[in-house]
């Protein structure tokens, strides 16, 4: 039951990324009142593309892990609970509130057809052997105190780009488990909310699933989603307009443009800070690479205007 346009054509398939930071501001707490009000934006511009579109939307998790991580650090008599289901609570509180404002958002629009929306806890596959389990590099949480540096916690705290942060392991998505339910979802005319803070992190032991401790990163995870099922059009939407060379030095200049080749020599030259605008532009290559239409790089605020091509970085073939 695929509902077709205005036009009589199936509508194309558009997967939104929306980045954790973007829901919580560079100075912001992140409060629940900050991330409800960050969201209103981006989901109103979602909204209303939910007509031309077929829907799905991921977000990032990157602070609100880490927050859920000190909250349980700070109680000593209460038991931990490993990264991997710090990650699953992240898919329910942004998937909550991306549902309910997303609702609330398509009620105030739609005139007789209110769209079914569905938040999906989604399972992504890692390689036991990654690399990225013996070299944590996905920043998570706020930014601390400068002397704040330690190596020998389970997670280390260490100087990135924004400044000293918890880093955890981030080993590359294989593939998707629920693909063929998000799928079948939207096929049937769901907006669909999955992979929420890249996925729920499972090796596979015979038949069963496992998880572990870790967190994958959400831009790698949409671009494995959108492949998977067979997405037209990946939007990466982020707290930056786009991708720049020289980024936060005198010269930075940000792109309109990226050709593919173009952005693997970058990707080698060290342009992107690994963790987090590195994995948005391998992201968008690899999504172009296996067949993707667009891939767009944009802020949070602009989706609609990227779109349009008048906002972001787009990666284009060649
Ligand atoms: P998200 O939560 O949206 O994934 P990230 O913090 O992971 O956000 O990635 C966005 C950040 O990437 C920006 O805030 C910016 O500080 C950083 N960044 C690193 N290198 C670049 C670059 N070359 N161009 C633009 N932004 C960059
Ligand atoms: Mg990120």
């Amino acid at each position: 039951m695929n509902r077709p346009n205005p036009k009589g054509r199936t509508r194309p398939i558009l997967l939104v990324a929306l980045g954790g930071n973007a829901l919580i501001r560079k100075g912001q707490s992140g409060t629940v009142e900050e991330q409800f009000e960050n969201l209103a934006v981006p989901i109103s511009r979602i909204a209303r593309l939910s007509k031309e579109f077929r829907i799905i939307i991921t977000h990032g998790n990157g602070p609100q892990v880490g927050h859920l991580l000190l909250q349980q650090e700070c109680c000593g008599e209460i038991p931990r609970l490993p990264l991997e289901i710090l990650v699953a609570q992240t898919q329910g509180q942004i998937g909550y509130m991306i549902e309910s404002t997303l609702d609330n958002e398509l009620t105030r629009l739609e005139e007789e057809h209110q769209q079914l929306i569905v938040t999906v806890l989604t399972y992504v596959l890692v390689d036991e052997n990654d690399p990225g389990f013996s070299t944590p590099t996905k920043p998570i949480g706020p930014v601390l105190g400068e002397d704040c540096v330690v190596a020998n916690l389970a997670y280390p705290a260490v100087k990135t780009a924004r400044g000293v942060r918890r880093v955890v392991a981030s080993p590359r998505p294989v593939t998707i488990i629920e693909k063929r339910e998000i799928k079948r979802l939207i096929s049937m005319g769901f907006i669909v909310i999955a992979c929420g803070g890249g996925g729920i992190p499972v090796v596979r032991h015979g038949r069963a699933f496992h998880g572990v401790d870790a967190v994958i990163d959400k831009d790698l995870a949409s671009a494995k989603l959108a492949e998977e099922v067979g997405a037209d059009i990946l939007i990466i939407a982020t707290d930056v307009e786009g991708v720049a060379l020289a980024y936060g030095e005198p010269g930075e200049r940000f792109l309109r443009r990226i050709g593919t080749e173009e952005g693997k020599r970058y990707l080698r030259e060290g342009h992107f800070a690994p963790g987090s605008m590195g994995p948005k532009v391998e992201a968008a290559l690899q999504f172009i690479e296996s067949g993707g239409r667009r891939a767009l790089i944009c802020s949070i605020d602009s989706i609609q205007r990227a779109l349009d091509g008048n906002a972001g970085t787009e990666i284009v073939r060649g």
